[in-house]
């Protein structure tokens, strides 16, 4: 399947292969669920292809090793997962010790770290070694959704590429040629520019229609349903996370809808931005859910607009009011 999205950054990727300027170690940065590792795999097939030169974007498809990394079966393609697997530093120490050898095929070697940043201390060091000594021909490509939780040295070594949020129909396009069903590619405005937020999404079908429906209901400025949806959410600690991430999601989406409307406008803006305060006070700062919660609805109220236009900057209050 073709990659969709992120194009400014494949080709120029494609074109350092090509002109054989590609530095050896990358790190590809941005929110999780944007294609970073595809584009990783892409490039990495690429750096791998043996067709007559030039060597295309993603591989020619045709050669040997086109169809060995097809195939996942590439022996100079190494791939270490420590978001999913939790790997060990001893598997780490094991796939990077086996750089000492040649290449299998070729000369030339591949390694992706994928969610480099939950790696342990140790091991971010056992990778700094290896980053400290490059060897010609050997890639790596390590892969992070929050960069900051590595240390400066590993950074440093890196060349940075940056993968931004899809837009909203290139995540169409990318559920249309995964055969979605109408309802899923509906849901795409809601993903927030990545897919694994939208794989939660059509999981959380119910948990979505009820914020659609608070929210319905914050506008009119029904408080005491705000209440009680704030005292259910707010006692609900499992879903949380999922549920303050439809918040906001959702509310963005108000603001796209409305963003010709002013006075309409105004209140979505300053409620998102209540629920991105929430997130930051609930999940950071353990500050009492349900009266977070019930900020944020309570801002969603239509009849706010008028005022909110007047002072459109106006200061989000509940920071002030839940931090001291
Ligand atoms: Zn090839």
């Amino acid at each position: 399947m073709a990659l969709i999205g992120h194009s400014p950054q494949r080709t120029a990727l494609a074109n350092l292969v090509q002109e054989d300027r590609l530095p050896g170690s990358l790190i590809f940065t941005g929110p999780a669920g944007t294609g970073k590792k595809l584009a990783a795999l892409e490039l990495a097939k690429q750096l791998l292809c043996q067709s007559p030169s030039p060597c295309p974007q993603g591989g020619c498809g045709g050669c040997r090793p086109c169809s060995l990394f097809e195939s996942g079966t590439h022996p100079d393609l190494q791939l270490m997962d420590f978001g999913v697997e939790s790997a060990s530093t001893d598997d780490l120490r094991h796939t990077l010790d086996r750089l000492s050898l040649k290449a299998f095929m070729g000369t030339r070697r591949v390694t992706i770290l994928n969610d480099v940043d939950m790696i342990s201390l140790v091991g971010a060091n056992v990778i700094l070694k290896t980053l400290e000594e490059p060897r010609p021909d050997t890639y790596f490509i390590l892969i992070a959704s929050t960069p900051s939780r590595l240390p400066q040295t590993i950074l440093s070594r890196c060349q940075k590429w940056f993968f931004d949020r899809l837009s909203s129909q290139e995540i169409q396009e990318i559920l249309k040629a995964r055969g979605a069903s109408e309802e899923e590619i509906a849901l795409a405005p809601l993903a927030d520019g990545s897919l694994s937020a939208l794989e939660g999404l059509s999981t959380q079908q119910s948990m979505l229609d009820e914020v659609l429906g608070a929210i319905n209901a914050a506008w009119r400025g029904e408080a005491t349903k705000n209440m009680r949806y704030a005292q259910e959410w707010g006692g609900d600690k499992s879903g949380m996370r999922a549920r303050l991430a439809l918040l906001r999601t959702s509310l963005r989406q108000k603001l796209f809808e409305h963003s010709s409307q002013a006075t309409s406008a105004a209140v979505w803006a300053h409620a998102l931005q209540n629920a991105l305060d929430a997130e930051y006070l609930i999940l950071e700062r353990h500050a009492n859910p349900t009266a977070v919660i019930f900020n944020v609805l309570q801002s969603c109220a239509q009849h706010h607009g008028a005022r909110l236009q007047k002072t459109p900057h106006a200061e989000s209050p509940i920071i002030d009011q839940l931090i001291g």
